[in-house]
């Protein structure tokens, strides 16, 4: 398939403030945010029209600013409607939204305190990778970076920094063969995707590892809501990689990912199994409800 590269394309993109042609929304090759990493991003999803847990992003994207020391110039209601905006300039219902606020080219040094922030927000179609070929599962590596301790790296915010181990460790199960990889954090424990949270089915209760070092996802929180409607047990624990052969089902949970069902993790094969089945249809059917039926029915 021909690549569409992302900078000559139609479209328009919001950036600081203003909705800009799609192949104007430039930056400077001096900024800060490509030099030192300063930058946090969303991923979002808008299905029918709405975009499926907006707030929950949006306050995510200004924390994750925060961890990283600035301050988005734009309150969470302006990030909303901006979003909103640039979704329908583009004429999209179902889409992927990419805000991403990073630091300027004011300064160039580690300290950059006097640099602007900027923020721009672009959304294109992206429907689910797998379509109809959902419940197959994907097969995944397993990663030999590690998530990393989070007095060593800003782990609670979606910092771009942070993806250069996710990118590395994808590179490599794709070079194996594998559609991901399986990340372990620094002590050994599973930890998640390299764009999605993990979970393990055992004996049909829902196992999913303890999110203290990597992003507690709001696909995953909101899985376990679904879950917990079902009366299904859900269970937050250290997993360690020797229990993963154990388990009956596996499936990973993100924005992008949405509920992705996994049927091989490195030297063990799986099943994709009911439990996966109910969450992912309910996932489907809970993203295309009003934002109201969803915080009544999932909330997070
Ligand atoms: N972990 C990582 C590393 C991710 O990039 C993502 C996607 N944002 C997730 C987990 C899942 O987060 P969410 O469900 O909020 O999209």
């Amino acid at each position: 398939m021909a690549l569409v590269p992302f900078d000559d394309r139609d479209g328009l993109i919001w950036y600081d403030g203003v909705m800009v042609p799609w192949r104007d929304a430039q930056l400077h090759v001096l900024s800060h945010g490509l030099h030192y990493a300063s930058g946090v991003f969303e991923g979002e999803r808008a299905y029918s029209g709405n975009i499926f847990k907006l707030r929950a992003h949006t306050d995510r994207l200004i924390a994750s600013a925060a961890i990283l020391g600035f301050t988005i110039p734009y309150t969470a209601d302006e990030i909303d409607a901006a979003c909103r905006q640039v979704v329908e300039a583009n004429g999209l219902t179902d889409a992927y939204i990419r805000p991403i606020a990073w630091r300027g080219s004011e300064q160039l040094s580690v300290s950059a305190q006097q640099t602007k922030i900027h923020l721009a927000i672009a959304t294109w179609a992206w429907p689910n990778l797998f379509g109809d070929n959902r419940m197959k599962g994907v097969r995944l590596g397993m990663a030999n970076w590690k998530r990393p301790h989070p007095e060593t790296a800003p782990t609670a915010s979606k910092a771009a920094g942070l993806y250069m181990i996710g990118t590395l460790s994808k590179h490599a199960a794709e070079a194996e063969g594998f559609d991901d990889a399986l990340m372990l954090d620094w002590r050994g424990q599973v930890a998640e995707g390299t764009g999605a949270n993990a979970f393990f089915v055992y004996g049909g209760e829902i196992h999913t590892p303890v999110p203290d070092c990597f992003l507690n996802g709001i696909t995953r929180r909101t899985v376990m809501s679904i879950a917990r409607r079902h009366q299904m047990k859900v269970v937050e624990r250290v997993i360690m990689p020797e229990e993963i052969g154990r388990a009956d089902e596996v499936f990973l949970a993100g924005t992008a990912a949405e509920v992705t069902p996994v049927r091989q993790i490195g030297v063990h094969t799986f099943n994709p199994g009911p439990i996966t089945e109910t969450l992912l249809r309910d996932y489907e059917q809970l993203v295309r409800m009003s934002p109201a039926a969803v915080e009544e029915r999932a909330p997070i």
